[in-house]
């Protein structure tokens, strides 16, 4: 037999420690920008831990995190696992009842809060059953005025920890290290746990060279907020292959997004596409160097075809697409082309890769239509089942748990077609679909061609309630500056008009000045169907 040793996030901490000491993070902060070296984050990690022990806190304990993507924020991903906690991150932007309900939910005892989002905390602070004291993250040697009680200053705290402090031993690789909830359609948002040994098996699916490939020479800047999946596991998974890493702070602009990968020769970055929707204007306007990008990460929703084709050829910079979710960890799947791929015509190529790809080694997938499991010729559609050591088995205390999670699979919701390659492509959320006259109409590839055309910003595509059909398109679009006398509707039909059968085409256009998203970036067709409600109103048939 083999030997047994349990998988755990300090053990990951700990080998950066001793083998990276010298490597560096760069952060932004609030006021201020921080380098630090492994040696130092560990150094202020066993600190951590120790003084989290010392106010009181015991394995298992839940500690809410309520902070931008900064070396503090890094600090609590490794001190809270250290010291035996649950790290779970809040998404700051959820609305001020699920913020609240995510904190009772979780049964938080300690939140670590960002100095600029106390506000936030302090107007909820009334309706928290469980929180007995709170953190606060600031450049400032003070602390700033609040209403919080059983308030401590993170630095000082810091600073009375035990620099020499042991991480605990005595954890279960399936003990939590970690929580987050993810947004549900309706109600209140899910909660799902990650394992010690979830993260780390994770964490080695993000090394893999058919993955992300992430490793010792890279220097990584999640833009995805640290606050949503764990910045997709790229800090743990950064940490322990000893990759630098570029900490952006909060609210970073496409310009300082863009100075930093100049200033600090990024070289693989992570985000949604609307992220790198702005990023690409900011290319367009300013002059930077993004020469030393081997790749941008990009998932969470589509990658339109057409914004990974500029990125590759206006501007050398690799496009990476992948697809998860928070029950997932999130990877599981990666767009690369296989071997015998590469030498497909240009388009064939670039048709392949802006599909979601196929799954990670670790991770099994089912895809269930109609008639059972559907054929792998890219046109069946069904919705996509997942399981495998990274995936969640349950929510956490949730009755949604019996919907999602059956028969050892995880229902994601998403509807896909496969390939003969394997390869899957999102089609829809089940709920997104459009249904005219009993077919599906993918909205991805509508809004996704859209978004090809050179006037358009954003384009997003929902359903209409249609008498005789059920379901029709419409198709919302954002132009780009300027171009707003410049192009019609008619003309924008026309330019989709080739590229779908008739019956896909959108029954209309309307413009707007913005579309309303997540709060990670998506577009959020929920808020979408309110603000249109006046319109569809009067044209539904
Ligand atoms: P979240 O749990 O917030 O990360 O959202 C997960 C959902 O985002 C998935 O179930 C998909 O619907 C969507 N999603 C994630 N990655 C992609 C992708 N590459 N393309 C299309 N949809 C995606």
């Amino acid at each position: 037999m083999m030997m047994n040793i349990p998988l755990t996030v300090p053990a990951m901490l700990e080998h950066a420690e001793k083998y990276f000491s010298h490597k560096e993070i760069n952060s932004r902060t609030a006021t201020s920008f921080y380098n630090l070296t492994y040696a130092g984050l560990a150094n202020d990690t066993r600190r951590l831990s120790s003084a989290l022990t010392k106010i009181g806190l015991r394995k298992g304990d839940r500690i809410g995190t309520f902070a931008w993507n900064h070396h503090r924020h890094l600090t609590a991903y490794f001190g809270i696992p250290g010291m035996g906690g649950v790290l779970h991150t809040i998404n700051i932007r959820l609305s001020a009842e699920h913020i609240s309900y995510i904190i009772n939910h979780a049964e938080d005892k300690v939140l670590f809060i960002d100095a600029e989002l106390v506000p936030i905390i302090e107007k909820i602070q009334h309706e928290l059953k469980t929180v007995q004291a709170y953190i606060i993250m600031t450049d400032d040697n003070t602390l700033p005025e609040t209403t919080l009680h059983n308030v401590y200053h993170y630095e000082k705290l810091l600073w009375e920890g035990d620099e020499n402090f042991d991480f605990v031993k005595d954890i279960d690789e399936n003990d939590p290290a970690g929580m987050c909830f993810t947004s549900a359609t309706t109600g209140n948002p899910k909660g799902v746990f990650y394992s010690h040994r979830g993260i780390v098996l994770h964490s080695m699916s993000l090394g893999l060279a058919d993955s992300a490939a992430i490793s010792e020479s890279d220097v990584m800047m999640p833009v995805v907020p640290m606050f949503h999946v764990n910045a997709w596991g790229l800090p743990f998974a950064s940490v322990w292959f000893g990759a630098a890493q570029v900490l952006p702070g909060p609210m970073p602009t496409p310009a300082v997004l863009a100075e930093m990968i100049e200033n600090h020769r990024v070289t693989l970055t992570a985000g949604v596409p609307t992220i790198w929707i702005a990023l690409l204007k900011e290319l367009e306007n300013g002059s930077y160097d993004t020469s030393s990008l081997r790749a941008i990460l990009c998932g969470g929703s589509a990658a339109p075809k057409s914004m990974i084709q500029t990125f590759e050829k206006k501007y050398n910079i690799p496009f990476l697409h992948a697809y998860g979710m928070t029950e997932t960890s999130p990877l599981v799947t990666v767009s690369r082309l296989k071997k015998h791929q590469k030498s497909y015509s240009e388009e064939a190529r670039l048709d392949f890769r802006s599909k979601q790809g196929y799954v990670v080694p670790g991770v099994e997938m089912k895809v269930i239509g109609k008639d059972g499991e559907v054929k792998w010729d890219g046109k069946e559609m069904g919705e996509l089942l997942l399981r495998g050591n990274w995936v969640a088995d349950e929510y956490y205390k949730d009755d949604r748990t019996k919907e999602a999670f059956r028969d050892g699979w995880l229902h994601t919701g998403d509807v896909v077609t496969v390939d003969p390659e394997g390869n899957i492509k999102i089609m829809d959320r089940t709920k997104d679909l459009i249904k005219s006259g009993g077919e599906w109409i993918s909205s991805v590839d509508l809004e996704n061609a859209l978004m090809a055309h050179e006037a358009v910003f954003e384009a997003t595509v929902i359903a209409v309630p249609h008498s005789e059909w059920q379901e029709r398109p419409l198709a919302c679009v954002v132009l780009k500056d300027g171009m707003r006398d410049k192009v019609t509707k008619e003309e924008l039909l026309d330019f989709l008009r080739p590229q779908f059968v008739k019956w896909w085409l959108p029954d209309d256009i309307v413009f707007l000045e913005e579309i309303p998203k997540t709060s990670v970036g998506k577009f959020l067709k929920r808020a979408l169907r309110d603000q249109l409600k006046d319109y569809l109103q009067t044209t539904s048939k």
